[in-house]
Protein backbone atom coordinates (compact mmCIF):
# COMPACT_ATOMS: atom_id res chain seq x y z
CA UNK A 1 0.00 0.00 0.00
CA UNK A 2 1.69 3.54 -1.05
CA UNK A 3 2.09 5.78 1.67
CA UNK A 4 -0.50 7.85 1.10
CA UNK A 5 -2.68 5.26 1.40
CA UNK A 6 -2.02 3.85 4.62
CA UNK A 7 -2.53 7.29 5.81
CA UNK A 8 -5.69 7.66 4.37
CA UNK A 9 -6.44 3.92 5.92
CA UNK A 10 -5.11 5.11 9.43
CA UNK A 11 -7.44 8.25 9.73
CA UNK A 12 -10.51 6.19 8.70
CA UNK A 13 -9.30 3.75 11.49
CA UNK A 14 -8.94 6.56 13.97
CA UNK A 15 -12.50 7.51 14.73
CA UNK A 16 -13.41 3.80 15.48
CA UNK A 17 -10.01 3.22 17.86
CA UNK A 18 -11.51 6.11 19.95
CA UNK A 19 -14.81 3.88 20.41
CA UNK A 20 -13.09 1.18 21.61
CA UNK A 21 -12.55 0.04 25.57
CA UNK A 22 -11.60 3.30 27.79
CA UNK A 23 -12.00 3.28 31.09
CA UNK A 24 -10.86 6.15 33.39
CA UNK A 25 -8.78 4.84 36.26
CA UNK A 26 -6.77 7.43 37.06
CA UNK A 27 -6.63 9.00 40.33
CA UNK A 28 -8.92 8.73 43.73
CA UNK A 29 -12.55 10.12 41.88
CA UNK A 30 -12.86 11.15 38.35
CA UNK A 31 -15.36 11.62 35.80
CA UNK A 32 -15.91 10.34 32.23
CA UNK A 33 -18.51 11.69 29.95
CA UNK A 34 -20.32 8.61 28.47
CA UNK A 35 -22.83 10.88 26.16
CA UNK A 36 -21.53 13.92 24.89
CA UNK A 37 -24.19 14.95 22.77
CA UNK A 38 -28.34 16.28 22.97
CA UNK A 39 -30.50 14.84 20.69
CA UNK A 40 -29.28 15.26 17.41
CA UNK A 41 -28.13 12.30 15.53
CA UNK A 42 -24.31 12.35 15.37
CA UNK A 43 -21.39 9.93 14.11
CA UNK A 44 -19.63 10.77 17.80
CA UNK A 45 -21.29 11.73 20.29
CA UNK A 46 -24.08 9.77 22.21
CA UNK A 47 -27.21 11.53 24.34
CA UNK A 48 -26.50 12.89 27.84
CA UNK A 49 -24.68 10.21 30.48
CA UNK A 50 -22.08 10.68 32.87
CA UNK A 51 -20.24 8.28 34.91
CA UNK A 52 -18.27 9.76 38.03
CA UNK A 53 -15.68 7.00 39.79
CA UNK A 54 -14.02 6.78 42.99
CA UNK A 55 -11.28 4.87 43.84
CA UNK A 56 -11.66 3.28 40.16
CA UNK A 57 -15.52 1.73 40.76
CA UNK A 58 -18.04 3.18 38.67
CA UNK A 59 -20.06 4.83 41.46
CA UNK A 60 -22.58 7.53 40.05
CA UNK A 61 -24.35 7.22 37.03
CA UNK A 62 -26.10 10.26 35.99
CA UNK A 63 -28.40 9.90 32.74
CA UNK A 64 -28.64 7.66 30.29
CA UNK A 65 -29.56 8.86 27.21
CA UNK A 66 -29.39 7.48 23.47
CA UNK A 67 -26.25 4.95 22.94
CA UNK A 68 -24.91 5.17 26.66
CA UNK A 69 -25.85 1.88 27.20
CA UNK A 70 -22.95 1.15 25.25
CA UNK A 71 -20.86 3.92 26.55
CA UNK A 72 -21.16 2.78 29.98
CA UNK A 73 -19.93 -1.23 28.45
CA UNK A 74 -17.08 0.39 26.98
CA UNK A 75 -15.87 2.69 29.88
CA UNK A 76 -16.26 -1.17 31.84
CA UNK A 77 -18.90 0.28 34.06
CA UNK A 78 -19.93 -2.14 36.58
CA UNK A 79 -23.46 -2.07 37.60
CA UNK A 80 -22.70 -3.55 40.85
CA UNK A 81 -20.61 -0.70 41.92
CA UNK A 82 -23.04 1.95 41.67
CA UNK A 83 -24.00 3.49 45.00
CA UNK A 84 -27.22 5.50 42.73
CA UNK A 85 -28.64 6.98 39.26
CA UNK A 86 -29.59 10.27 38.84
CA UNK A 87 -32.26 11.01 36.34
CA UNK A 88 -32.27 15.03 35.33
CA UNK A 89 -34.99 14.83 33.41
CA UNK A 90 -37.35 12.56 30.90
CA UNK A 91 -36.56 13.51 27.66
CA UNK A 92 -35.41 10.73 25.80
CA UNK A 93 -32.00 12.35 25.10
CA UNK A 94 -31.33 11.67 28.92
CA UNK A 95 -33.25 8.48 29.65
CA UNK A 96 -34.29 6.57 26.91
CA UNK A 97 -30.98 3.73 27.42
CA UNK A 98 -32.51 3.14 30.55
CA UNK A 99 -34.48 -0.18 30.11
CA UNK A 100 -31.43 -1.34 27.73
CA UNK A 101 -29.35 -1.09 31.06
CA UNK A 102 -31.71 -2.82 33.30
CA UNK A 103 -33.05 -5.41 31.09
CA UNK A 104 -30.36 -8.15 32.36
CA UNK A 105 -29.23 -6.29 35.47
CA UNK A 106 -30.22 -9.13 37.92
CA UNK A 107 -27.43 -10.89 36.54
CA UNK A 108 -24.58 -7.84 37.23
CA UNK A 109 -26.17 -6.82 40.81
CA UNK A 110 -28.60 -8.61 43.64
CA UNK A 111 -28.63 -5.43 46.03
CA UNK A 112 -31.66 -3.22 45.10
CA UNK A 113 -30.21 -0.05 42.90
CA UNK A 114 -30.87 3.39 44.20
CA UNK A 115 -32.39 5.47 41.79
CA UNK A 116 -33.09 9.37 41.76
CA UNK A 117 -35.70 11.57 39.65
CA UNK A 118 -37.21 14.35 38.78
CA UNK A 119 -41.16 15.29 39.95
CA UNK A 120 -43.77 16.08 37.69
CA UNK A 121 -45.96 18.42 36.12
CA UNK A 122 -48.24 19.28 32.64
CA UNK A 123 -45.00 18.48 30.90
CA UNK A 124 -43.94 14.96 32.53
CA UNK A 125 -45.11 12.70 34.76
CA UNK A 126 -43.08 11.87 37.89
CA UNK A 127 -40.03 9.52 37.77
CA UNK A 128 -42.09 7.21 39.73
CA UNK A 129 -45.40 7.47 37.33
CA UNK A 130 -42.71 7.66 34.15
CA UNK A 131 -41.04 3.81 35.32
CA UNK A 132 -44.28 2.19 36.23
CA UNK A 133 -45.68 3.00 32.50
CA UNK A 134 -42.27 1.34 31.35
CA UNK A 135 -41.96 -1.16 33.84
CA UNK A 136 -45.52 -2.32 35.38
CA UNK A 137 -45.55 -5.92 34.69
CA UNK A 138 -49.39 -5.39 33.44
CA UNK A 139 -49.77 -2.04 32.05
CA UNK A 140 -46.06 -1.14 31.20
CA UNK A 141 -44.50 -0.92 27.94
CA UNK A 142 -41.77 -3.45 28.68
CA UNK A 143 -44.06 -5.92 31.42
CA UNK A 144 -40.70 -8.69 30.65
CA UNK A 145 -39.45 -6.03 33.68
CA UNK A 146 -41.94 -5.95 36.14
CA UNK A 147 -39.11 -7.55 38.76
CA UNK A 148 -37.25 -3.70 38.61
CA UNK A 149 -40.45 -2.75 39.98
CA UNK A 150 -40.85 -5.59 42.71
CA UNK A 151 -42.69 -8.03 40.15
CA UNK A 152 -41.33 -11.98 40.75
CA UNK A 153 -38.27 -12.44 38.47
CA UNK A 154 -39.16 -14.05 35.48
CA UNK A 155 -37.01 -16.94 33.81
CA UNK A 156 -35.97 -15.17 30.81
CA UNK A 157 -35.19 -11.37 32.03
CA UNK A 158 -36.24 -8.88 34.60
CA UNK A 159 -33.77 -6.66 36.19
CA UNK A 160 -32.28 -5.62 39.38
CA UNK A 161 -35.23 -4.27 41.80
CA UNK A 162 -35.05 -0.55 41.83
CA UNK A 163 -35.19 1.48 44.53
CA UNK A 164 -36.74 5.48 43.56
CA UNK A 165 -36.66 8.12 45.17
CA UNK A 166 -38.54 11.40 43.66
CA UNK A 167 -37.22 15.18 44.19
CA UNK A 168 -39.46 18.05 43.77
CA UNK A 169 -37.82 19.98 41.49
CA UNK A 170 -39.63 23.14 42.97
CA UNK A 171 -38.17 22.75 46.26
CA UNK A 172 -36.27 25.92 47.28
CA UNK A 173 -33.18 23.98 48.45
CA UNK A 174 -30.94 21.51 47.39
CA UNK A 175 -32.40 17.35 48.79
CA UNK A 176 -29.56 14.98 49.44
CA UNK A 177 -30.58 12.22 48.13
CA UNK A 178 -27.20 9.81 48.62
CA UNK A 179 -25.07 10.36 51.58
CA UNK A 180 -23.09 7.24 52.72
CA UNK A 181 -19.95 5.58 52.81
CA UNK A 182 -17.97 9.42 52.01
CA UNK A 183 -20.38 9.72 49.07
CA UNK A 184 -23.08 12.78 49.21
CA UNK A 185 -25.02 13.59 46.51
CA UNK A 186 -27.74 16.69 46.38
CA UNK A 187 -30.33 17.66 43.81
CA UNK A 188 -31.61 20.87 42.64
CA UNK A 189 -34.80 22.03 40.97
CA UNK A 190 -33.43 24.10 37.59
CA UNK A 191 -35.18 25.70 34.74
CA UNK A 192 -35.48 23.50 31.06
CA UNK A 193 -38.66 25.17 30.01
CA UNK A 194 -42.14 23.27 31.12
CA UNK A 195 -40.16 20.40 31.95
CA UNK A 196 -38.69 18.96 35.37
CA UNK A 197 -35.45 19.48 35.46
CA UNK A 198 -32.24 18.41 38.07
CA UNK A 199 -28.85 18.91 38.32
CA UNK A 200 -26.94 16.80 40.79
CA UNK A 201 -23.98 17.60 42.87
CA UNK A 202 -21.27 14.93 44.08
CA UNK A 203 -19.27 15.43 46.96
CA UNK A 204 -16.77 12.85 47.68
CA UNK A 205 -12.95 12.81 49.25
CA UNK A 206 -13.46 16.80 49.78
CA UNK A 207 -13.66 17.45 46.01
CA UNK A 208 -17.12 18.26 44.40
CA UNK A 209 -18.72 17.35 40.79
CA UNK A 210 -21.38 19.38 39.64
CA UNK A 211 -24.07 18.01 36.83
CA UNK A 212 -25.67 21.06 35.16
CA UNK A 213 -27.82 19.28 32.98
CA UNK A 214 -30.14 20.85 29.98
CA UNK A 215 -30.92 24.47 31.75
CA UNK A 216 -31.52 28.37 30.99
CA UNK A 217 -29.43 29.20 33.45
CA UNK A 218 -31.71 31.93 34.76
CA UNK A 219 -32.06 30.79 38.15
CA UNK A 220 -29.40 32.56 40.48
CA UNK A 221 -29.45 29.69 43.44
CA UNK A 222 -28.06 27.20 41.05
CA UNK A 223 -25.18 29.36 41.01
CA UNK A 224 -25.04 28.60 44.70
CA UNK A 225 -25.67 25.12 43.89
CA UNK A 226 -22.67 25.07 41.76
CA UNK A 227 -20.61 27.30 44.00
CA UNK A 228 -16.54 25.74 44.21
CA UNK A 229 -16.98 22.74 42.62
CA UNK A 230 -14.21 21.30 41.43
CA UNK A 231 -15.55 20.18 38.04
CA UNK A 232 -18.76 21.90 36.45
CA UNK A 233 -20.32 20.28 33.51
CA UNK A 234 -22.32 22.37 31.85
CA UNK A 235 -24.35 21.90 28.70
CA UNK A 236 -23.59 23.94 25.30
CA UNK A 237 -26.69 23.00 23.39
CA UNK A 238 -27.26 26.50 21.24
CA UNK A 239 -25.23 28.07 19.16
CA UNK A 240 -23.53 31.52 19.51
CA UNK A 241 -25.80 34.71 19.28
CA UNK A 242 -28.83 31.82 19.58
CA UNK A 243 -31.91 32.28 22.31
CA UNK A 244 -34.25 29.48 23.20
CA UNK A 245 -36.56 28.91 26.08
CA UNK A 246 -35.08 26.01 27.10
CA UNK A 247 -30.86 26.17 26.91
CA UNK A 248 -28.36 28.47 28.29
CA UNK A 249 -26.40 30.79 25.54
CA UNK A 250 -22.80 29.88 25.37
CA UNK A 251 -22.58 33.11 27.21
CA UNK A 252 -24.56 32.44 29.64
CA UNK A 253 -22.65 29.18 30.46
CA UNK A 254 -19.63 31.32 30.55
CA UNK A 255 -21.16 33.57 32.93
CA UNK A 256 -22.62 30.75 35.24
CA UNK A 257 -19.07 28.81 35.28
CA UNK A 258 -17.66 31.90 36.59
CA UNK A 259 -19.88 33.13 39.16
CA UNK A 260 -19.90 30.08 41.03
CA UNK A 261 -15.83 30.14 40.84
CA UNK A 262 -15.44 26.39 39.51
CA UNK A 263 -12.14 25.05 39.34
CA UNK A 264 -12.48 23.65 36.13
CA UNK A 265 -15.86 23.97 33.02
CA UNK A 266 -16.32 21.29 30.90
CA UNK A 267 -19.07 21.65 28.23
CA UNK A 268 -20.90 18.23 26.54
CA UNK A 269 -24.21 18.24 25.11
CA UNK A 270 -22.55 19.65 22.68
CA UNK A 271 -25.07 20.46 19.43
CA UNK A 272 -24.68 20.21 15.90
CA UNK A 273 -23.61 23.64 14.95
CA UNK A 274 -19.98 25.40 14.82
CA UNK A 275 -17.91 25.44 18.19
CA UNK A 276 -15.63 27.91 17.50
CA UNK A 277 -17.95 31.54 17.71
CA UNK A 278 -19.65 29.33 20.37
CA UNK A 279 -16.47 29.03 22.81
CA UNK A 280 -15.31 32.25 21.83
CA UNK A 281 -18.89 33.48 23.44
CA UNK A 282 -18.48 31.64 26.29
CA UNK A 283 -15.02 32.85 26.96
CA UNK A 284 -16.09 36.78 27.17
CA UNK A 285 -17.49 35.68 30.48
CA UNK A 286 -15.46 33.29 32.02
CA UNK A 287 -11.28 32.04 31.49
CA UNK A 288 -10.76 29.72 33.64
CA UNK A 289 -9.94 26.05 32.31
CA UNK A 290 -12.11 25.01 29.87
CA UNK A 291 -12.84 21.02 28.18
CA UNK A 292 -15.26 20.71 25.40
CA UNK A 293 -16.45 17.26 25.81
CA UNK A 294 -16.37 14.46 23.90
CA UNK A 295 -17.59 10.50 24.71
CA UNK A 296 -15.49 8.41 26.80
CA UNK A 297 -13.44 11.63 28.08
CA UNK A 298 -11.95 11.15 31.38
CA UNK A 299 -11.09 14.15 33.72
CA UNK A 300 -8.93 13.58 36.62
CA UNK A 301 -10.91 15.53 39.58
CA UNK A 302 -8.22 14.13 42.25
ZN1 LIG B 1 -31.03 17.24 26.43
Amino acid sequence: MKRSAAIAALALLLPLASATAQTCDVGPVAVQILGSGGPAINRFRSSSSYLLRVDNQSKVLIDMGGGAFGRFGQADGKLADLAMVGISHLHPDHVSDLPALLWLSHNARKEPLPIVGPSGNDAAPDFKTFLGRLFDEKTGAFQAMGPVLGAKQGSTGGGVPLDVSVVDVTKAEATTVHDKDGLTVTAFGIPHGPMATLAYRVTTKGVSVVFSSDQTGTNPKFIDFAKGANVLIMHLAIPAGAKNPLHAAPEVVGRVAKEAGVGHLIVSHVGPFPLDPAIAELKTAYSGPLTIGADLQCTVVK
